[in-house]
């Protein structure tokens, strides 16, 4: 039977390429969206010509009641999930003195609570399976920290935290659990750099690219297939940063 993998965050950026690379692969794949729905039927759409169908499903992950429709939904159809892909995720740049409690929260809410709430309501199927893969999507400001980017970076610190703890928990019930922690990437998120920004980043990397969503759905797919990763943060970020 069909391997079934849910990807938050799923319509553009990194989430899209995931989508598309698992798909392309012969998984069964629900790409969630929260506001983006435009996006995420024209990816269907476009899969549909290559003869594949995935399934869209809007939802703010932030929100326990709408995951749990999501994942009520995804269960109701296919029986089960194999693999989550917590990949949902907002930037936000500030410097520290000016982060509200408010700032704080959201970025909280949809960063690093989604994780916990998305996760919690997938891995009780997952043990009953007594098998599954879940890879959080985190980010080197997890790992080095981000200059005006302190609440983002603990949020993907707390990522990685939660994936370490819950590979643990979960390892003997075969269910492995990983973090990639992207590097510079072209995709919405950084559609505020200006051109001299990007080549300062470039400059400031050994291998003098940037990353694209498919490097990151690479690794994906590598960790999907793999049977001894787990509690691991997997950096992929050009050398950008190296531990
Ligand atoms: P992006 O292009 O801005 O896309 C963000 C995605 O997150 C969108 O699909 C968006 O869906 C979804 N999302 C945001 N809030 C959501 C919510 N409440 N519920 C459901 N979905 C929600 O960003 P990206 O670059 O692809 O980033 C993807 C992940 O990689 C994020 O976790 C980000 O922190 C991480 N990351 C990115 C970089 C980078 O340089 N870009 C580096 C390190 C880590 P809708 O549009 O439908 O709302």
């Amino acid at each position: 039977m069909e391997r079934v993998a849910i990807v938050t965050g799923g319509s553009r950026g990194i989430g899209r390429a995931i989508v598309e690379r698992l798909a392309q692969k012969g998984i069964k794949v629900i790409a969630n969206y929260n506001k983006s729905q435009e996006k995420a039927i024209e990816l269907k759409e476009k899969l549909e010509k290559e003869n594949i169908i995935i399934d869209i499903f809007q939802a703010d992950v932030s929100k326990r009641a709408e995951v749990k429709k999501m994942i009520d939904y995804v269960i109701k159809k296919y029986g089960k999930i194999d693999i989550l892909i917590n990949n949902a995720g907002i930037n936000q740049e500030k410097m520290f003195q000016d982060i509200t409690d408010e700032d704080w929260d959201n970025v909280m809410k949809v960063n690093l609570y989604s994780v916990f709430c998305t996760t919690q309501e997938t891995i009780k199927y997952m043990l009953k399976q007594k098998e599954g893969c879940i890879i959080n999507i985190s980010s080197i400001y997890g790992i080095n920290g981000g200059s005006c980017a302190v609440a983002y970076s603990a949020t993907k610190a707390g990522i990685d935290g939660i994936t370490k703890a819950l590979a643990k928990e979960v390892g003997p019930s075969n269910i492995r659990v990983n973090s990639i922690a992207p590097g510079c990437m072209n995709t919405d998120m950084n559609a505020y750099l200006t051109k001299e920004e990007w080549e300062e980043i470039k400059k400031e990397t050994p291998l003098e690219k940037i990353g694209e969503g498919i490097d990151i759905a690479k690794c994906v797919e590598w960790l999907i297939e793999d049977n001894f990763t787990t509690g691991q943060v997997i950096s992929i970020n050009g050398g950008f940063v190296i531990t």
